[in-house]
């Protein structure tokens, strides 16, 4: 049995047919749709471009009985308790995903997550519409660029120092600062938000600003309070081992909600990212099906923002300084590397460097010692520095 019909819940699904399972196959979603991708939600589906993003997945060709519109309320040994009664599973994959957070107030406020999110947001990105959007993080950048886009009169509040300052630190997330001016959107740094009221938002130092459309932006907490006393042990998520296997029998964890160990990193992982969401159901499926297999990727991810491709591969934490191909204050493409004490790559950011993004993967993952001169020459192939 799979919970929860997102990107991670039909890889799942695939899998677990991939790898030769013949049994039944039960796959609950508690949104009344199909598996669809989230990426677009925030580019295409906000841009008009695009009306929905199903998964390219045949679900009769798979032999699952889907059940859309049923939510996960619990969960004991071998029994999930689901708001259309008790669906008993041998094996369980939990792929709950993860919800937003949203500001305190009673005034209107809108999220991104669902494909219903984005019609709604759509229709209401209007010209001339005042569009408050609360957080500059990757989500919030993105709606920005298509309310802006759109004709929409556009203020970003940010309670940190820089856009992205969570994500990359502040440092490197100020590189980014300039391409709101340039897009006529006003960014608000250092500015926290105490409560939504009706038709405006009121700051923590007591002033308010106006908005015809409030949209928070300001992070996801992996949806598992259905989980809540049923023995599996939740931190930050569903916790696994590398093999995405949990604490209980059978039961495996994978995508937004899972929180797992990293052999590579030596630490815990919840990474909220669609590669993530790609790539883990495939350990997930061998590991519940008697496999050895281990979930071990550098996390990867992308963006897009003000007509530029943003891509991140790696794990910035644990290095000791970060160095630029490029100037970020004067050239249009760029990328910044972080290295390791002893000169090894362990993560890189690139705009419109596609090539560099590739090549950088590939380095984070060998480990390899750099020539950091080199490196630091926009004009050189990185896989040869
Ligand atoms: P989800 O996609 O959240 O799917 C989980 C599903 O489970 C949901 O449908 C939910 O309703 C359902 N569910 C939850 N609780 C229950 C329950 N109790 N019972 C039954 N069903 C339940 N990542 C990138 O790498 N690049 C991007 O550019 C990018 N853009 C994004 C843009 C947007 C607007 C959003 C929202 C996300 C974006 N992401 C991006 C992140 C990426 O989409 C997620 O990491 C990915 O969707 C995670 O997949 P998942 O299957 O783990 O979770």
């Amino acid at each position: 049995m799979v919970v929860g019909a997102g990107l991670a819940g039909v890889r799942s699904v695939e899998a677990l047919r991939a790898r030769g399972f013949d049994g039944t196959i039960t796959l609950i979603g508690e949104e009344p749709h199909r598996p669809y991708d989230r990426p677009p939600l925030s580019k295409a589906v906000l841009a008009g471009e695009l009306d929905s993003t199903f998964v390219d997945t045949d679900l009769d060709a798979l032999r699952v009985s889907f059940r859309p519109g049923v939510l996960g309320k619990g969960l004991r040994p071998g029994v999930v308790e689901t708001t259309e009664g008790e669906i008993p599973y041998d094996g369980l994959v939990i792929a709950t995903g993860a919800v937003p957070v949203k500001l305190i107030g009673d005034g209107p406020q809108h999220v991104l997550r669902t494909i219903d999110d984005a019609l709604r947001l759509r229709e209401l990105f209007q010209p001339g519409a005042k569009v408050v959007i609360v957080g500059a993080g990757w989500i919030g950048a993105e709606v920005a660029t298509a309310a802006r886009r759109a004709g929409c009169d556009v203020v970003v509040l940010e309670a940190g120092e820089a856009p992205l300052a969570v994500a990359v630190g502040a440092e490197v997330g100020r590189f980014t600062t300039p391409w709101y001016e340039e897009a006529g959107v006003e960014l608000r740094l250092s500015t926290r938000v105490a409560v939504v009221e009706q038709g405006r938002l009121r700051l923590a130092d007591g002033s308010s600003i106006d908005a015809d459309v409030v949209v928070t932006g300001i992070g996801v907490r992996p949806a598992v309070s259905w989980l809540a006393g049923s023995g599996l042990k939740l931190s930050d998520g569903v916790v696994t081992d590398e093999h995405l296997r949990t604490n209980l029998p059978n039961v495996v964890a994978v995508g937004d909600c899972a929180a797992w160990w990293s052999r590579r990193y030596g630490r815990r992982m919840r990474v909220e990212h669609w590669d993530t969401a790609l790539g883990a159901p495939e350990v997930a499926a061998a590991t519940i099906l008697g496999e050895d297999a281990v979930y071990d990727p550098v996390p990867y991810f992308w963006s897009e923002q003000f007509g530029r491709m943003v891509q991140y591969a790696g794990h910035h934490p644990v290095a000791e300084r970060w160095v630029t191909r490029g100037d970020p204050r004067r050239d249009a493409k760029w990328s910044v590397c972080w290295l390791t004490g002893d000169d090894r790559l362990a993560a890189i950011l690139t705009v419109d460097r596609p090539k560099d993004l590739v090549q950088g993967r590939r380095l984070v993952e060998g480990g390899q010692r750099l020539d950091v001169e080199r490196l630091m020459d926009p004009g050189s192939t990185l896989r040869d520095c």
